[in-house]
């Protein structure tokens, strides 16, 4: 495609990198900017970054930039930093039997440090462009532009996939899958990222291969899912990614409360993926720990139950354990740095904690550093069960904000109420069909 022919002009391109390309091209190299930039510019969308590619070496790129970080042990790429911007120079890539990022295939001993060395080089095949665009994943990421001659490169009909929306992957589904299983999760990710379908070849292998991921090193899920849930559509990629198995396979223990969409687990999910797309979308903090707080909340309480009345623990241990367990197997899929299952297990604790308000302890949990995220949990789950567990979140709601004298007012009708409860049976949710006893 010509410059007449496609709509990208040097507008769309970071100044950055435009710079690293005119510098690469100036020393008799070629240079592309390609994946995702390429594409989002093609559909009128804002690249998130900006990636170049290059047939020279990443010791020839380093000899072209003072501000240049090689990085990569097994396939080295070059980044060139630019105070907060960094563009990605990687050099054509070629075939070997390997894949890819193959992160697929764990490292055991024989093939880690000692062997990395033979690794490296093996991995390091360098490539004509055509081999680069070939190892690519789905045909819209193998589009290349040059600002040598303005031309895009199209490899593999991805501006036909944009115009049919599709997403499609190049070469033949399942062995593309089978090579790196992440794409299926990137397969749904592009699918809403772009409001796109998944192309029915593409699609058909998704179900039946989707347990290859359980081959995927956790560290690497954790990585994907923060771009499948933190990308200001994580509602309606949770959706899809369910339609094809895929949670079964990365939430393992969340799985089997969402086999019916309308269980108070699926409604309590949507609910705060829906929260984080708006907070998302205004630009408001998000942490990961709110995220797999949520996902993981009813497989712990119900493991919680499920120890108490198995084991004989009491409520509070059981919890706990409860909290370790589910986390413990958690990592076993997605690894969960401990700077965000600490604060999963505070907001967890802050649910048991929140009922519990005589005395000073509601003025305390005040000033518990995560008492803002364990309110914002209990008015989720208030939300999704209504209740009493509603009417707790709102008590909360008034407390936090109300004056000091209103706050202790609250405190003491709090002690009336209980005290005029007393020896009768906790307050229960009211039902709505009234008994005999009522009348
Ligand atoms: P995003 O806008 O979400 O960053 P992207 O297309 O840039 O989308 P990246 O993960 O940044 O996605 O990858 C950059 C490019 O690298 C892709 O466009 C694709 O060409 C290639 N790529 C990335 N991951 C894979 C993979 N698992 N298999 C094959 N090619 C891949
Ligand atoms: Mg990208």
């Amino acid at each position: 495609m010509t410059r007449g022919e496609h709509g990208i002009s040097r507008e769309d391109i970071s100044a950055n990198a435009l710079k690293v390309m005119y510098r690469l091209n100036g020393a008799g190299f070629e240079s592309y900017l390609v994946g995702g930039c390429v594409r989002d510019i093609l559909m009128g969308y804002e690249p998130k970054d900006f990636d170049v590619v290059t047939n020279a070496t990443p010791e020839q790129i380093k000899g072209l930039f003072r501000n240049c970080r090689l990085i990569g042990r097994r396939f080295r790429l070059a980044h060139i930093v630019f105070g907060r911007e960094i563009i990605e120079v990687a050099t054509f890539r070629g075939h070997h039997q390997e894949t890819d990022e193959s992160e697929t295939v764990p490292k055991n001993k024989a093939t880690g440090s000692q062997d990395a060395q033979g690794q490296l080089v093996r991995d390091n095949v360098f490539g004509s462009i055509e081999e680069d665009a070939e190892r690519r994943d789905f045909t819209f990421n193998a589009m290349y532009y040059s600002v040598a001659d303005f031309t895009v490169k199209d490899f593999a009909n991805g501006l036909a996939a944009i115009e049919k929306r599709e997403v499609a992957l190049m070469g033949d589904p399942e062995t593309r899958y089978r090579e790196d299983p992440v794409r299926m999760l990137r397969a749904v990710r592009f699918a809403v990222k772009l409001s796109m379908r998944i192309e029915t070849s593409t699609a058909v292998p998704i179900k039946s291969l989707a347990s290859l991921l359980q081959n995927i090193p956790p560290a690497r899920l954790f990585e994907e899912t923060l771009k499948l849930f933190l990308s200001g559509k994580g509602e309606e990629t949770f959706l899809m990614m369910r339609e094809y198995d895929l949670i079964d396979q990365l939430f393992p223990q969340l799985a089997p409360f969402l086999k019916d969409e309308n269980s108070k687990e699926m409604q309590f999910v949507r609910h705060v993926l829906a929260n984080t797309d708006e907070r998302i979308n205004n630009e408001q903090r998000v942490t990961p720990a709110f995220l797999y707080a949520a996902l993981l909340w009813y497989p712990v309480e119900e493991q919680s139950q499920r120890l108490q009345l198995e084991s004989g623990l009491n409520a509070h241990d059981a919890f706990n354990i409860a909290s370790s367990e589910v986390i413990a197997k958690q990592t076993q899929r997605i690894m969960i740095p401990k700077r965000f299952s600490t604060v999963m297990r505070d907001i967890w604790i802050l649910q048991q904690r929140l009922p519990k308000r005589f005395g000073r302890r509601a003025f305390q949990l005040l000033t518990h550093p995560k008492f803002r995220a364990g309110y914002d949990f209990l008015l989720a789950r208030g939300q999704t069960e209504g209740g009493d567990l509603l009417e707790l979140a709102q008590w909360w709601t008034h407390f936090q904000h109300a004056e000091s004298g209103k706050q202790k007012g609250m405190l003491n009708a709090l002690k009336r109420a209980d005290s005029a409860g007393k020896g009768a049976p906790r307050k229960r949710k009211r039902r709505p069909v009234k008994r005999d006893s009522d009348a």
